[in-house]
């Protein structure tokens, strides 16, 4: 049994976006600051584990994103059907990291149990917190553990042989980044821990926050586990596109692979 992955990551959507919105405190040079979408794949002959599971058409569009392709239909892209998904991490419980849950009727959904507690707790009263989450969503993820389909955790731990999680919080309480061994090194999936390379490089925080300390010290957290902060890859950042190179042509602005270095 191998214990590395090949890891892409899928870009499912897009807005248009200037720079103040996406840093505290604005941006003295404001100008455009696009933010994408994504989904991330690690895959090896054993299995197929998916890393966030995007936005649904209805909850986008009330927000105005541009959906560019729906995420799970775009898993077959890397050779993966939601169906046979067996293990599905949600870094955390925002409404673009977790609205296609119905469409993995058999995966475990691996979460950090102070996300839960947060989504249904006395914060989701005030609407600079609650406007990223839907309450359908959080609805539905404890739906799924009466059902025995979550695995929560409280801590640092091994979610399947090779891929492991570490909470940071700051942006949402119970938020968690990812490390897959791949055959460049652990690759480390940020997700929103740094939305963009920016945000970790500069030390600036975002604009959507819990814990502006806690964001701060999760930069110098994710440096801690990555062999370079070039295996570092942020949640919504487009460069990510341009850094790495796809796996096919034809692919080319939709996937890349995380688990070959990146181009410059
Ligand atoms: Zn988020």
């Amino acid at each position: 049994m191998t214990t590395e992955y090949e890891v892409f990551a899928i870009r499912y959507a897009t807005r248009q976006a200037r720079r103040h919105e996406h840093f505290i405190g604005g941006d003295p040079h404001d100008g455009p600051m696009p933010m994408d979408y994504f989904v991330w794949v690690a895959k090896n002959a054993d299995r197929a584990v998916v890393i966030d599971i995007g936005f649904t058409a209805e909850s986008g569009g009330k927000r105005g994103r541009i959906l560019t392709r729906d995420p799970i239909d775009s898993l077959s892209l890397v050779g993966v059907d939601a169906v046979d998904v067996q293990d599905v991490i949600l870094t955390h419980l925002h409404y673009d990291h977790v609205g296609n849950f119905n469409k993995f009727p058999t995966a475990r959904f691996h979460l950090q149990e102070p996300e839960i507690q947060y989504a249904v707790g006395r914060y989701m009263r005030h609407k600079p917190l609650a406007k990223s989450f839907e309450p359908d969503d959080v609805c539905g993820i404890v739906r799924l553990n009466f059902a025995g389909r979550v695995v929560y955790r409280t801590g640092p731990g091994e979610v399947v042989p090779g891929i492991s999680v570490v909470p940071t919080g700051g942006h949402s309480a119970g938020l968690q980044f990812v490390k897959v061994n791949s055959r460049r090194g652990v690759v480390v999936l940020a997700s929103d821990v740094t939305h963009y390379y920016e945000h970790m490089e500069t030390d600036r925080p975002y604009t959507t926050v819990l814990h502006v300390g806690d964001m701060l010290e999760a930069f110098d957290t994710l440096r801690a586990h990555a062999p370079t902060p070039d295996h570092i890859v942020p949640g919504h950042d487009p460069d990510v596109m341009r850094r790495y190179p796809a796996p096919s042509p034809e692919l080319e602005g939709v996937v890349v692979r995380l688990d070959v270095a990146p181009r410059m």
